[in-house]
């Protein structure tokens, strides 16, 4: 059995263009990332010089438009790249261009001022500027209202004061989207979203989190110390951060979907490549049964998440991709992309558990798939509420 490559999208750009762009991204990962990845891995860091050489390669910003910076390629060719990110094994690196290219740079666009697209948007396609998102906090997590960065009104600017975890990007990003209370009787009405400039004094760093895997992406606090950014670093209106964040929820969980078909589809062809030449009983692997379901099985489920993820995206290219879509999505094919691993390292057996073998690091990348970007039983929450409405 052969997997082919899955095209993630079937909307705008014709299938010709899309395959010559995947083998063009294929080639960069392959000469840019390959041969240095192990090492970013045990240095717990993606190398500054990575995003300007993946900006140079044009591989940042591809759907924003031209006066941009941009290739004005589309949002299926972000998500494809997401995706062969994941496919070759860069689980780390994946979750940060998620975060950089299809997070904060489609939030800059979609409800940025002109000058804020024009001062951010160019220097993040070139990779000079690296972005990066905070909500999380260490008393808010799933239940992002109790939240308690705040950003005060002074002259000419806001004061954000608090802090941040689990930050993606966040030891190297030159600017942060922070999503601050700016009225914290209003509740979740009180949440605003601010550009931050990291430079700014006020704004440092923490420790960077070790974690179980993703090793090379930095994951990191961040702390606010009577930081003043101007009036123009307000993101959109004054109040309305949450319904921004909802807004833009399809978009990161899209991300999150192209990530866990990549990683499945990048685990299967290892997988395949194994059982067909270890031996055992006088046959191959690949000869058991056992073997035998189990990658019919993982091969049917990629399938289906294929088919469901692009009918997102042409939900999502019109406009209408719902939040039920994405929690549905999201829930899906990240719990699918932990079990399909499991399910393929367990074919390894001892050799699948030891870092010799890049199906450990595809089984150690996935786990943090059900829990950032919304829980899995935050997303169940979310299609439950859809059918019975909200509980007491
Ligand atoms: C590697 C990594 C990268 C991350 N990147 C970012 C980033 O770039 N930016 C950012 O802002 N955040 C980021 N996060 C944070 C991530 O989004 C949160 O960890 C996640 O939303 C869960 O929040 P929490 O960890 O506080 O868990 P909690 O909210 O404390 O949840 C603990 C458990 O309780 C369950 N639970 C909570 N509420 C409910 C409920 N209502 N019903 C049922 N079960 C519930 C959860 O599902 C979970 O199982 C990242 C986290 C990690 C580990």
């Amino acid at each position: 059995m052969n997997v082919q490559a899955q095209p993630v999208a079937d909307t705008g750009v014709g299938d010709e263009d899309k395959a010559l762009f995947e083998e063009m991204v294929r080639r960069i990962l392959e000469q840019e990332v390959a041969p240095d990845y192990e090492r970013w891995e045990q240095a717990h860091q993606l190398p500054r010089e990575l995003w300007y050489r993946l900006g140079e390669a044009g591989l940042l910003g591809v759907d924003l438009p031209e006066a941009l910076g941009g290739s004005a390629a589309g949002v299926e060719i972000c998500l494809m790249i997401c995706e062969e990110i994941s496919r070759q094994g860069f689980g780390g690196l994946a979750s940060g261009y998620n975060i950089h290219a299809n997070i904060v740079m489609p939030y800059i666009l979609h409800l940025g001022s002109e000058a804020q697209q024009q001062y951010w948007l160019p220097r993040m396609a070139s990779g000079e500027v690296l972005g990066a998102i905070a909500m999380t906090e260490p008393g808010a997590g799933s239940d992002l209202a109790a939240m308690r960065s705040t950003a005060e009104r002074v002259d000419g600017g806001w004061k954000l004061n608090g802090a941040k975890v689990f930050i993606t990007n966040g030891q190297l990003a030159d600017m942060v989207i922070v999503c601050a209370k700016t009225d914290p009787s209003a509740g979740a009405r009180g949440v605003s979203l601010f550009l931050v400039d990291t430079s700014l004094p006020g704004f440092s760093r923490g420790k960077s989190i070790r974690k179980i895997g993703q090793h090379a992406s930095d994951t990191a606090e961040l702390f606010f110390d009577d930081l003043i950014v101007p009036d123009d670093a307000l993101l959109g209106e004054a109040g309305k951060g949450f319904v921004y964040l909802m807004q833009e929820l399809p978009r990161e969980r899209l991300g999150v979907g192209a990530q866990a078909l990549g990683a499945i589809e990048g685990a299967l062809q290892l997988t395949l490549d194994y059982v067909q030449q270890r031996r055992a009983f006088g046959q191959r692997i690949a000869d058991f049964q056992n073997t035998r379901f189990t990658l019919a099985e993982v091969r049917a489920q990629l399938e289906m998440g294929c088919a469901y993820f692009n009918q997102c995206l042409q939900r999502y290219a019109v406009g209408e991709m719902s939040g039920m879509d994405a929690a549905t999505l999201k829930l899906m094919l990240s719990e699918m992309q932990c079990r399909s691993i499991d399910r393929c390292l367990q074919l390894f057996g001892g050799y699948g558990y030891t870092l010799e073998y890049p199906i450990s690091r595809f089984y150690v990348d996935a786990r943090i798939q059900t829990i950032y970007a919304g829980t899995s039983e935050i997303m169940k929450e979310v299609i439950a509420r859809d059918m019975l409405g909200r509980t007491a």
